[in-house]
């Protein structure tokens, strides 16, 4: 460690908390496209995207353009007290790219986790019914709501109880870990089924506001459906009233080569909570979904000081460009293409891959010590992501276990940084756990 990333690591130490994690001991000086330096002038090939948030580069030059238009206009006057023209033009253009041919609204607010407070506000204000069912293995944010729908113990609610009321919780369609037991297909889709289970035991259909679920499930190790569960939600939400809130936080924004997943298996959610790649590392998050649920509540019900800032909004404006003028997603599905033949390669080489899974350029590596026991090689996965970070290379885990590698690079990656980045993690799978 240079002397500068030592001092600043100590500073951090003594006046930062613990709890905020940090995957790598990095400090950044600057970023550009996918290759992030330090402050000791070293680069690294962003495999992270800070969590998912960079699917359009590091400081796209025309994100950065419409940042600093914006910021020479006018940054703050509050949606509430004075209204400008940003808010409703990305409202507009989020109401037509979300799946659903049906009259839309769009409401901003500043994270992920306030994305989803709002959505199940607004769900139980539409329905007048309390109750909302989450997966295992579910990330919804830090909030009080968002820990509480969360589906992981360690690090996001031990000790941090109590939880807020009226949460239901159903297994998650984990087809390498299924719950029940079974294989897909002849499983018959028992974990969407399991609903109606829960309605006999759990919670009645008509005191349930709301099932939220993320498409793929993204902290909980890129847990991927089968094509038919998703639609088979939806049925069940159909028939019984229930909102059906896909949490697109992570799996959106042309993360799996659409723009948002759920378009995937032709379902079109009541509600679409949407952040992270949305504004390009700017604090912004969205709802946008069916105009009857959002519409219902009162004035003054929702919002907040800073939801929907206008350089946020502008930034995510210059994002939705990006997207039709450069074919961000024609590139996503073929970096999903390149993606998927690399990691498969990977699992069939290296003893410690168990399963590739995911959609598009959304994959992951769930790491095993034997492939038959599937015992999670935890341990091995920090190593790997320190063994990456020591070579160049930012790389994040996730999952219930601790085992699963995801990547979040940049879409418009360039050919020779993903190579790159690919052969650290190739070369890093062969040596960890030796
Ligand atoms: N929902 C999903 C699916 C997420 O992946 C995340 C963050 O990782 C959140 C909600 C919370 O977002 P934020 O950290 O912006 O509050």
């Amino acid at each position: 460690m240079s002397q500068k990333t030592e001092k600043l690591t100590k500073r951090r130490a003594a006046s930062v908390p613990q709890g905020p994690f940090n995957v790598t001991p990095l400090f950044a000086a600057r970023a550009e496209g996918s290759v992030i330096t330090d402050v000791d002038g070293r680069e690294f090939i962003d495999f992270a995207g800070g969590i998912g948030v960079i699917n359009t580069g590091h400081r796209h030059p025309k994100v950065v353009a419409a940042i600093k238009d914006q910021a020479e206009r006018y940054i703050h006057t509050c949606f509430h007290v004075v209204m400008y023209e940003p808010y409703l033009e990305l409202a507009e253009r989020l109401c037509s790219l979300t799946p659903g041919n049906f009259s839309k609204m769009t409401l901003f607010a500043n994270s992920g986790a306030e994305a989803v407070e709002n959505a199940v506000k607004a769900a139980r204000y539409h329905t007048r019914r309390p109750a909302v069912i989450a997966l295992e293995h579910a990330f919804h944010g830090r909030t009080l709501l968002g820990m509480s729908l969360t589906g992981k113990v360690m690090p996001y609610k031990s000790g941090f109880g109590p939880f807020a009321p009226e949460i239901y919780r159903m297994p998650a369609p984990y087809c390498y870990r299924c719950s029940f037991g079974l294989e897909y297909p002849s499983c018959g889709l028992a974990c969407a089924e399991h609903l109606h289970e829960l309605f006999r035991t759990h919670v009645a259909a008509e005191s349930t506001a709301a099932l939220i679920a993320e498409p793929i499930l993204g902290e909980g190790g890129f847990i991927t459906p089968p094509p038919e569960y998703f639609p088979a939600l939806a049925r069940i939400c159909k028939e019984n009233g229930i909102v059906l809130i896909a949490d697109e936080v992570q799996s959106g924004m042309g993360r799996t080569g659409t723009m948002f997943a759920t378009q995937h298996w032709g379902v079109e959610p009541d509600l679409i909570t949407s952040a992270k790649s949305l504004a390009a590392g700017m604090p912004l998050s969205a709802v946008i979904g069916r105009q009857e649920i959002l519409n219902a509540a009162h004035v003054g019900g929702l919002g907040g000081t800073y939801g929907g800032n206008p350089i946020c909004l502008r930034a995510a404006l210059a994002v939705l460009d990006v997207f039709e003028e450069e074919n961000l997603l024609d590139r996503a599905r073929s970096l999903g293409r390149t993606l998927r033949a690399r990691l498969d390669s990977m699992a069939e080489r290296r003893s410690l891959v168990g399963e590739v899974r995911g959609l598009g350029p959304m994959l992951a590596l769930e790491l095993v010590r034997d492939k038959k026991t599937k015992e999670p090689a935890a341990e091995e996965t920090k190593e790997l992501i320190r063994y990456a970070y020591q070579n160049g290379l930012v790389i994040l885990s996730c999952g219930g276990y601790g085992n699963v590698i995801r990547l979040l690079m940049p879409l418009n990656i360039a050919e020779e940084q993903l190579n790159r980045g690919l052969e650290i993690l190739d070369k890093g799978l062969g040596q960890v756990g030796k």
